[in-house]
Parts: C-alpha cells; sequence; structure tokens
C-alpha cells in the first residue's frame, strides 16, 4: 500500500498549477489537481486571453476609421454588436479550457472540479467532505481582485465579470490606474464608451518609465478618456432608472452604467485553511516560500500569484515548471526574476524591459538616454495625430543597455524580441551594429541617437 493517495496535490488549476501537474505527471508522478472555478485559471478564463481578444476587437473602431485614407470605401457608421464580441471571445475560452483539460487528461492528472483546502501537511480536504493524502501539495490559488468598502460598492463589477456584461455599457467609471484599469479604459473608449478614470493619485502606471506612461495619459486624453485624480470613492447610489450615480472626493459626482474596479490583486489566500498545516504568510496574506518555492512546512510548496512575487502568467508557469524539475527530477531550479519584460496592451500599447530612467539613476548614478519619438508611417498617412517614443536606457560607464521601453504600435511585440538583447546583457553599440530592417517601426531601436 502506498503511503499517500497522490505523489503531488495541486489546488489550483491555473497558469501555475497546470504547468506543474502536467510536468510533474510528465516525471513519473501520481498527480491530482482540484479546481473550483474552470481549467485554466485567471489568464485563459477572466485575464490575459479575452482581455487580449476585446483589445484586438476595439482596435478595429481606428483600423475602420483610418481605412478609408487607404482607399477604402464602408458605406455609412461601422456598426458594432457587443454580443457577437462577447460570445465569440467566450467561446474561443471554453475551447482553450477544453484544450487544458484535455492536456491534464493525456497525462493522467486526476481532475477534482470543486474547491479545496489544506487539512494538515499532507491532508486536502475537497468541498465534498472527501480527504485526500499527498507526499506534496501544491498552492497555486492565484489572486483575487481587492475591492475597497464604501457605501454602495455591492454595484461595482472586477475583471471577473466584466467579460460577460448583457450590454455595452455607455458611461464606465473605472477604478485604478494600473494595466488592467488602463486596458479597459481604452477598449470601451474605442467601443464607444464614455470613460472615466479615478484614482487616488495623479500617477498611472506607477513601475513603468515616467515619459511613456506620460505619453499614454497624453494620447489616452486626447481620445476622449477623462482622468479623475487625486479621487477616492464616497458612495455608489443606485437610481430609479437602473444607473449609477458615483462620488468620489475631489471631483463632481456622475452618473455611470458601469463601474468597473482594477486597484490591484490580492493572494487566494482566505479559507484555504493553510493554518492548519502552519503555513506561514506575509503581511498581505500572500504564502511566504524560498526560492525553490517551498513555504516553512517541507512538504508543501506555493507557485504564482498566490506568493506575490511577479503577477504574471509567463512568471507562474516558470514557478510551476521549476517546481517540477526540482521536487520531481531531481534538478532543483530556481526562477530567475531578472529583466522581466511586462506590456500593458492600452491604445496605443507599451511595453518595457529592465530599469526605467529615474530607476536607472538612482541605482548607476551615471547613465546614458536615448529616444525617438516618431509618428508611425501608418498613423501619418492615416493622419492620425499619435507618436510612439522608444527609450533606451544605458550605464554611461560600459555603454551596457540597463532598460529598453516603448509605446506605439505593436509596441510589445517588438519588446518581446529586444528582450532577449537586453537580458543577454548587449551594448547599444551591439544594436547601432546591426543595419535596419527598413521600413519598420522596430528600425528606430538601431538608429537611436
Ligand atoms: P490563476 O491563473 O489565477 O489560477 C488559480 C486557480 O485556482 C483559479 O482557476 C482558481 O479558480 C483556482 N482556485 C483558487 N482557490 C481554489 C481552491 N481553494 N480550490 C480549488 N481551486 C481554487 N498576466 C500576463 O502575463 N499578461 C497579461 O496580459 C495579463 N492580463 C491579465 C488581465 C486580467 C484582467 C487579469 C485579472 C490578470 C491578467 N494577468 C496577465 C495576470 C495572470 O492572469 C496571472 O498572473 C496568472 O493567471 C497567475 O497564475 P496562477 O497560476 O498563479 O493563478
Amino acid at each position: 500500500m502506498a503511503e499517500y493517495d497522490y505523489d503531488l496535490f495541486v489546488i489550483g488549476a491555473g497558469s501555475g498549477g497546470v504547468r506543474a501537474a502536467r510536468v510533474s505527471a510528465a516525471y513519473g508522478a501520481k498527480v491530482a489537481i482540484a479546481e473550483e472555478h474552470k481549467v485554466g485559471g485567471t489568464c485563459v478564463i477572466r485575464g490575459c486571453v479575452p482581455k487580449k481578444l476585446l483589445v484586438y476587437g476595439a482596435h478595429f473602431a481606428e483600423d475602420l476609421k483610418d481605412a478609408r485614407k487607404f482607399g477604402w470605401k464602408l458605406d455609412g457608421e461601422p456598426d458594432f454588436d457587443w454580443a457577437t464580441l462577447r460570445d465569440n471571445v467566450l467561446s474561443e475560452v471554453e475551447r482553450i479550457n477544453g484544450a487544458y483539460t484535455d492536456t491534464l487528461n493525456s497525462h493522467d492528472v486526476e481532475i477534482f472540479h470543486e474547491r479545496a483546502t489544506v487539512s494538515g501537511p499532507n491532508e486536502i480536504t475537497l468541498a465534498s467532505g472527501d480527504t485526500k493524502t499527498a507526499k506534496y501539495i501544491l498552492i497555486a490559488t492565484g489572486a483575487w481582485p481587492h475591492v475597497p468598502e464604501f457605501p454602495g460598492s455591492e454595484h461595482v463589477v472586477t475583471s471577473n465579470e466584466v467579460f460577460h456584461l448583457e450590454e455595452l455599457p455607455r458611461r464606465v467609471v473605472i477604478a485604478g490606474a494600473g494595466y488592467i484599469a488602463n486596458e479597459f479604459a481604452g477598449i470601451f473608449n474605442k467601443l464607444g464608451s464614455r470613460v472615466t478614470l479615478v484614482n487616488r493619485s495623479d500617477v498611472i502606471l506607477r513601475q513603468y518609465d515616467h515619459s511613456i506612461r506620460d505619453r499614454l495619459l497624453q494620447i489616452a486624453t486626447t481620445k476622449g478618456i477623462e482622468f479623475c485624480f487625486h479621487a477616492e470613492f464616497e458612495s455608489i447610489e443606485k437610481q430609479d432608472d437602473g444607473s449609477l450615480l458615483v462620488k468620489v472626493t475631489n471631483h463632481e459626482p456622475r452618473e455611470a452604467d458601469l463601474v468597473l474596479v482594477a486597484t490591484g490583486r490580492v493572494p487566494n489566500t482566505d479559507g484555504l485553511g493553510l493554518d492548519s498545516a502552519g503555513v506561514e504568510l506575509d503581511e498581505d496574506g500572500a504564502i511566504k516560500v524560498d526560492e525553490y518555492s517551498k513555504t516553512n512546512i517541507d512538504s508543501i510548496y506555493a507557485v504564482g500569484d498566490v506568493t506575490n512575487r511577479v503577477q504574471l502568467t509567463p512568471v507562474a508557469i516558470r514557478e510551476g515548471h521549476a517546481f517540477a524539475d526540482t521536487v520531481f527530477n531531481g534538478k532543483p531550479t530556481t526562477v530567475d526574476y531578472d529583466c522581466i519584460p511586462s506590456a500593458v496592451f492600452s491604445h496605443p500599447p507599451l511595453a518595457g524591459v529592465g530599469m526605467t530612467e529615474s530607476e536607472a539613476r538612482n541605482t548607476l548614478g551615471s547613465i546614458k538616454v536615448y529616444q525617438s519619438d516618431f509618428r508611425a508611417m501608418k498613423n501619418v498617412l492615416a493622419e492620425r495625430n499619435e507618436r510612439a517614443l522608444y527609450k533606451m536606457i544605458t550605464d554611461a560607464d560600459t555603454d551596457r543597455i540597463v532598460g529598453l521601453h516603448m509605446i506605439g504600435p505593436d509596441a510589445p511585440e517588438i519588446l518581446q524580441a529586444a528582450a532577449v538583447a537586453v537580458k543577454a546583457g548587449l551594448s547599444k553599440s551591439d544594436f547601432d551594429n546591426v543595419v535596419a530592417l527598413h521600413p519598420t517601426m522596430a528600425e528606430e531601436l538601431v538608429l537611436l541617437r
């Protein structure tokens, strides 16, 4: 008789949990996974994937307008149908959910479609009441949207609900200034809603380079997104006609049909039973782990957003893979968190890797900054007065590139490739040595002066 029911029990079938389960099973472990919502997790079901598809959908508003300048005759004003976009996006999500489930099945990972909690260092209790034992438990429960409490806060929606709206709202108030808030501001604005973004401070996208975020603010304002800074929610009242009266500090009240709160995501550890096994949390409720994702309990590991290291899908996937390599392949593996590229799929999108100008100045002291501020060829013909900005930051003593930041069409696509060079420690002169690929926007990277 085996000592435990499983070698590994994973709680949460999102980006990190699915990767860890699949790879551990491929190494020969007997694996089970519990998922209380849908296999795929936040990224697939209510995050990156449906979000990016909405961004594509919204961008057609500009493309259709610009098409006329390129000779296309489109009779009358283009008509947009929210239900078609929503339903097509949701069926694509279902397809990927099925593909993830197939992958787990084909690796003989047993799936429990229910909530699971920890009831001891090697014991899991399922919502149905059954208990299971495992040599190792991996917590991969992700994070959950944080909603501040104020009178009427029950009327808001979060990113969990926003993909399922019955109708496209005419007026949207969005709380927050991080990437989710700015991405949805762009989506709703392009789809024709009146958008107001409400934020406690006057800084958006705090982690990004100041020149790039200032450029987004300027372009977004020109596109008609209204920014209410130094504003906190006082109340939301539902009016007789079903609309919402939103009161915030320092600004006039406004009416809205939808209030979307995107003020951060907290690690999903509430009610998980971690205390029953003695697992330590930090002051934000995140699970404390070492560089191998091990908690203070030898049999319990945690990966992904629940550990609050870097809340991004590719990071959760790497952590899940490194866990499997470490525990089931005898190859202790850590994740390198240096130089992680990231993007905001706003309109236009922005992306960055490495240090911002102010971080580099504070860390290195002596830096050089190279910039290209230009209008993409396509925007010139379309008479779209929207400028791209590319910024390279180097260590003045060594010429090594320490940061690369950009805003403009396709910036995330271009930055992913350039991030390889930054991560590899290349210098500005290495970029200068490459012949430009003309005519592209990316050629600006090798022509910076
Ligand atoms: P998750 O993917 O959140 O998976 C956790 C799973 O655990 C969930 O399915 C949940 O239902 C389940 N679960 C929780 N508790 C239990 C329990 N007790 N029992 C059973 N199951 C449980 N990242 C990017 O890299 N790029 C993007 O463009 C991007 N866009 C995003 C847009 C939005 C709107 C949001 C919300 C997030 C976005 N992210 C993006 C972040 C990304 O989705 C997360 O970083 C990633 O999903 C984290 O993976 P995870 O495995 O840690 O957790």
